[in-house]
């Protein structure tokens, strides 16, 4: 039986492993589900741990007036900022994933568009973050 590549859309036996067009792998509509899941997964814990960390260092913040606080903020309201901007990035960065890896559950195939945009976004905070550690 024949079968859309989810890559490129090349029709491809169910038997071959890579698609002849592009080369990628064939995958059956529930691998690419089950990765779809994965990406869920994966999305919804990095924005379950970045509301959790913005939830402890704000309250380090708030906190830091009081001089019997054990653990500090140090920086001043930029560094916080920069800070929390960071986390939302990330966060972003998840909730993005959700939505690529919902899409290809809902459709069985990789949204391709979405994987980008996941991916672009993914190297950006890689990039950045490799910035600020020279700069900052
Ligand atoms: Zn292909």
């Amino acid at each position: 039986m024949l079968r859309p590549c989810h890559f490129c859309g090349h029709l491809l036996e169910e038997t071959y492993r890579v698609c002849i067009e592009c080369g990628r792998p064939n995958r059956t509509p529930k691998q690419v589900r089950t990765l779809g899941w994965v990406l869920v997964g994966i999305g919804a814990f990095l924005v379950v741990f970045m509301a959790g960390l913005s939830l402890v260092v704000g309250r380090i913040i708030a906190r830091s007036g009081n001089h019997e606080a054990t653990t500090r903020f140090t920086g001043d309201t930029s560094d916080a900022a920069i800070m929390f901007g960071i986390f939302g990035v990330i966060a972003l960065f998840g909730l993005l994933g959700m939505a690529a890896g919902a899409s290809q559950v809902h459709q069985g195939r990789v949204n391709r568009r979405m994987v980008t945009v996941v991916l672009v976004l993914g190297v950006a905070i890689f990039v950045g973050a490799q910035l600020s550690l020279l700069f900052l």
